[in-house]
């Protein structure tokens, strides 16, 4: 067990995302906490929170929207072996967070391994249409 500090602030932003129903970007994150927490809270100090929270665990950066999500799980569960599997609704943003199962992990690690590749961030992000999107009912036509 590290001794993460979650201070207020870092609290607050991990909140903040929870509450979100989709990913938000880093300055819909800071437009929020502002106005939330009638704060002040500027660009650089913002990033800082985020990439420390992503390392401890509790947030995660989506690289193909370019936005961020609370971890869906306790946060211990998210290191280690387990890499985070986001399915991702082009349609309505909404952001299902899975694990990549470790056998999966191993055998993309050894694929790199295999082309000299070596894989540090495993992390996959799919991109589709959730239930709800898909439904017919829905309206879109296709
Ligand atoms: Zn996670
Ligand atoms: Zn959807």
């Amino acid at each position: 067990m590290s001794a993460y500090r979650l201070t207020t602030k870092r609290r607050q932003f991990v909140e903040l995302l929870e509450q979100a129903n989709t990913p938000l970007s880093a300055y819909e994150i800071i437009d929020r906490y502002n106005e939330q927490f009638d704060a002040r809270v500027l660009a650089p100090s913002a990033y800082r929170i985020l990439n420390s929270l992503i390392e401890a665990g509790f947030v995660h950066r989506l690289e193909t929207c370019n936005k961020y999500v609370a971890c869906a799980h306790e946060t211990d569960q998210c290191c280690d072996d387990a890499a985070p599997q986001f399915f991702i609704c082009d349609r309505c943003d909404v952001v299902q967070e899975l694990h990549i199962p470790s056998r999966l992990v191993h055998e993309l690690r050894d694929s790199g391994a295999a082309h000299g590749f070596e894989v540090r961030y495993p992390q996959i992000e799919l991109h589709g249409v959730c239930r709800d999107c898909a439904e017919p009912a829905g309206g879109a036509a296709a």
